[in-house]
């Protein structure tokens, strides 16, 4: 027997719909490409997503079509994903960081029809455009004024696009589980794959990150995501924000320390979230300045490992509480947030602090397990390490144009190619990627719990961590740091600072000293580059 209630599809373009009809005037800020901050509202975002929608549907596009859009998180393209949903197209977000030839190869994957790109990219689409066979229109986003020359063929300024066209449109009726969204992983092996994203998806992933053990989104709340759209729907902040009815406001192309902080401050924001090194840049700035955030009351991390020295300075020295997540582009992509349940509170300071620094639980929606190499489940004691497995309402079941190939297994689990452990309350501590851990006499040592302790070190900015091969073990942990400006950091001093907080056997073999550590498109340590670059090195036991 059915139940008796409304049908009341999950689509995307509610959440827009219901931000201007009950939040109508609440504020959208985003630092312009061209310079200047530009204000509007709910309302007239939704506004001009219908002509955004009106305007695609009078070019041709149809429902299932990829539209790209290369840009950064502003108005424009936040209202422009509303209206490529609206009509049951599918926005298709490219991240401008990977290498030309991976945007080429996504972009031709995709056969996207228009792309929107910002002005910075537009001299790198320019060279892009000859090899893209399938794009008919490059829809710049900027107005007239700012409308460069161009060899790009068809080429026009957003704002004339959409200024042809009024807001007189219905959105599609597609079903909810109608594709929506494309982001592509930034795999830093083979190529990428696309993880297609329906409405309902979205919708109940944004539901979930908006409750208060996640972001814990109000109509209060002004929401910064630094996080760029093009990077799994900003943690769906995208959806939330404007679900929770919470102010926007977006950083443009400015994501250095100084900007970041600029915008905190005069903007009011109460939320933010961002990977690591943003956070680092900022702390910097703010230690060398002397400065405070008078008004930010949280923010999330994620996308690496939080070293716990970071969660310590934002909570101890200035009062801001961080929320430690972990995801994945395949989970929409949050997985796991940290918030304090009531076993861990009895356990006293020191449990809390450690329990921070863990990637958290699974919200609603998330299922997980941990298991061995042959797929059996390992138990959750906390200090077990296994392969992390996902399923939910959110999480990938194929990869998109490659829907022959079984990503899932017999439970209907997913491997995030995370080594993780779980404890009896549920807290899940990520260890390593299960390419980068560190096999040593048969026994496995975590590159992440070493490098979050190594940047604990007064001199030390950042910190790798990687196997290089050992005759007698396999494997042996090699440390690599970044030193802070104006310090050396010592290898007997760093080494000594690890000693007591770590195993015998997981003490770094040896420690260097490089200019920088190299990061993937979205930020990440790039282990496989690192591991290149000290191929031909020999440990000191070796
Ligand atoms: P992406 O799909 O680019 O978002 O990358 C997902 C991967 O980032 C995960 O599988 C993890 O390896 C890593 N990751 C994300 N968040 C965290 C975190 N909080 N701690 C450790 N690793 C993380």
């Amino acid at each position: 027997m059915l139940g008796l209630m409304q049908d009341w599809p999950l689509l995307i373009h509610k959440v827009i719909d219901y931000a201007a009809s009950e939040h109508p005037g609440r504020a959208v800020v985003s630092r312009l490409t061209e310079g200047p901050l530009h204000r509007t509202t709910y309302a007239a975002l939704r506004e001009r997503a219908l002509k955004v929608a009106k305007r695609l549907a009078q070019d041709g596009i149809r429902a299932g079509d990829r539209v790209a859009t290369l840009a950064w998180n502003n108005h424009r393209h936040l209202e422009a994903w509303y209206g490529i949903a609206g009509i049951g197209a599918v926005y298709h977000t490219v991240n401008p960081r990977l290498f030309p030839e991976q945007i080429l190869y996504i972009m031709n994957h995709a056969e996207d029809r228009i792309l929107l790109l910002d002005l910075t990219f537009l001299p790198l689409v320019e060279k892009l455009a000859p090899q893209l066979p399938t794009v008919e229109r490059f829809v710049v986003l900027t107005d007239a004024a700012h409308m460069p020359e161009t060899s790009l063929r068809g080429a026009v300024a957003y704002e004339d696009w959409i200024g042809e066209v009024d807001a007189d449109f219905r959105w599609a009726e597609v079903d909810e589980r109608a594709a929506a969204g494309l982001c592509y992983t930034s795999g830093t092996t083979g190529e990428p794959k696309g993880v297609l994203y329906s409405h309902r998806s979205n919708v109940l992933h944004a539901m979930v990150t908006m409750t208060p053990d996640a972001f814990g989104l109000t109509a209060r709340d002004i929401v910064l995501p630094v996080v760029p759209l093009f990077h799994a729907n900003s943690w769906s902040l995208a959806f939330a924000a404007p679900m929770a009815g919470a102010s926007l406001v977006m950083p443009g192309p400015k994501l250095d320390g100084p900007s970041i902080y600029e915008l905190l401050e005069s903007e009011r924001v109460t939320m933010t979230a961002a990977v690591p090194t943003i956070w680092f840049a900022l702390l910097q700035h703010m230690e060398a300045t002397g400065s405070r955030l008078n008004h930010l009351q949280r923010v999330a991390i994620g996308g690496s490992a939080c070293p716990p020295a970071v969660i310590d300075t934002f909570e101890s020295k200035y009062g801001i509480r961080v929320i430690h997540a972990w995801g994945m582009t395949e989970m929409s992509p949050v997985g796991s947030l940290c918030a304090i349940k009531p076993e861990v509170v009895g356990g006293g300071p020191e449990a809390v602090r450690a329990i921070k620094a863990t990637q958290g639980c699974a919200p609603f929606s998330v299922e997980w397990k941990i298991t061995g190499d042959d797929g059996r489940r390992l138990p959750n004691d906390g200090r077990t390490f296994g392969r992390l497995k996902v399923r939910g309402a959110a999480v990938a079941r194929r990869y998109y144009k490659r829907e022959d190939e079984e990503i899932l297994d017999a439970e209907g689990f997913f491997d995030t190619g995370d080594v993780a452990t779980l404890d009896p309350n549920g807290y899940m501590r990520i260890t390593d990627r299960s390419k980068d851990v560190i096999k040593s006499g048969g026994e496995w040592i975590s590159s992440i719990d070493l490098e979050n302790l190594a940047v604990g070190h007064p001199a030390v900015a950042e910190a790798a961590v990687i196997g290089i091969p050992h005759p007698k073990w396999d494997e042996r942990p090699l440390l690599v740091v970044v030193a802070k400006p104006g310090t050396r950091p010592d290898k007997a001093d760093v080494l000594e600072f690890l000693r007591p907080k770590i195993a015998k056997w997981w003490m770094p073999d040896d420690m260097v000293v490089v200019d920088e550590i190299p990061h993937t498109a979205t930020g990440k340590i790039l282990k496989t580059e690192l591991r290149n670059r000290f191929k031909d090195y020999r440990l000191p036991t070796a």
